[in-house]
């Protein structure tokens, strides 16, 4: 629900309102603008009454969000979220490419892709050190010492880091020393951890669509992650499981247009793991800018023939290298910046 109080409404207007509300278990967020002072309630507001919330004193207008969530909504946010990470930019506008390897491997690996990566334009670099693997006996990442060879990566390069985080323990850690925390596909739903965030980090979160969430599943859990505190949340859409076997998961592009007419959210692709294979993810990224994501994060390994995680749909760096021309190229023709 949004409440449009009357420019002319008192502080004792707004202090009702509030109590009003806090009264039916509701918070009120301030969600106003320079010229109308807007207000939206954050809770379960399907038994109110509309009628009777528009008869109290200073309000002018109420409008039922009928969306599930609430401050992920575009209607509650009518402005695209622009993301601040240590300069670069999410959202509004930009194209923002973030590349990597899968995982963490030594220190030699991850520095030279990072400064590979930098040289043909990425902003971020991303790579795993606690990976979610669907075996328990294949490679785990490095943990810790992955974290430390990243920082190590971030000094060299001044890059911006983004790994994953699959437990609550180690949020401090990433707090202290992670510039983006991804939380993987495997978690979308882990309800607890997403409280976690949102109440311990202000962190941008990086949530990756769940293989077989439905995007209103998908906006639900970055409702938690706000509802708990942290707005900043960056939506990934990275293959959804279908029937469909040749491509290791179908990689839902039009997604990115649903989120766009629902959320203010940013929206990336990860092209990568929607395919599962090297050769498509050049046209996949490209495809990812046409439709208008606000960024893409990638897979590029030195020598993915003998990667540790993930190396059949990683770029070489001078593939890598190629598809930041082309996607130069083609960003000013669909209206955005590199
Ligand atoms: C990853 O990005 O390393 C990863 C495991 O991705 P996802 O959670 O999308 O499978
Ligand atoms: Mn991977």
């Amino acid at each position: 629900m949004i409440i449009r109080m009357n420019p002319k409404s008192s502080k004792d207007d707004f202090d009702n309102l509030k109590k009003y509300f806090e009264n039916k278990g509701c918070k009120v967020k301030d969600i106003s603008s320079d010229s109308v002072k807007l207000y939206g309630i954050i809770g379960d507001t399907s038994k109110l009454d509309p009628d009777q919330v528009e008869s109290l004193s200073g309000v002018s207008e109420v409008t039922r969000i009928t969306a599930p969530y609430k401050l992920a909504s575009l209607q509650v946010h009518p402005e695209p979220t622009v993301i601040d990470v240590n300069g670069v930019k999410i959202g509004g506008g930009t194209f923002t490419v973030i590349a990597g390897p899968c995982s963490v491997e030594n220190h030699d690996q991850i520095v030279s892709v990072a400064k590979d990566v930098k040289e043909a334009g990425a902003k971020i670099l991303r790579g795993g050190a606690f990976k979610p693997r669907t075996s328990p006996y294949s490679f785990q990442g490095l943990e810790a010492e992955g974290l430390d060879l990243l920082e190590e990566a971030r000094e060299e390069t001044k890059l911006p880091i983004i790994t994953e985080l699959m437990s609550e323990d180690m949020i401090e850690r990433f707090e202290r020393d992670v510039d983006i925390i991804q939380i993987g596909a495997r978690n979308m739903q882990n309800f607890h951890l997403l409280k976690e965030v949102g109440k311990r980090t202000t962190k941008p979160i990086l949530l990756k669509r769940g293989a077989s969430a439905t995007i209103e599943e998908w906006l639900m859990a970055a409702e938690y992650i706000m509802a708990s505190g942290n707005q900043n949340v960056i939506l990934c859409e990275r293959g959804i499981r279908t029937f469909e076997k040749y491509t290791r998961n179908t990689l839902d592009i039009s997604a990115v247009l649903a989120v766009k007419q629902l959320s203010h959210l940013p929206v990336f692709i990860d092209p990568s793991h929607a395919a599962g294979r090297w050769d498509m993810v050049e046209d996949l990224s490209k495809a990812a800018l046409a439709v208008g994501a606000d960024g893409i994060i990638i897979e590029v390994h030195n020598d993915p023939a003998n990667a540790l995680c993930d190396g059949p749909q990683s770029l070489k760096p001078e593939k890598f290298k190629h598809l930041m021309e082309d996607l130069r190229k083609i960003a000013p023709i669909v209206g955005k910046k590199m």
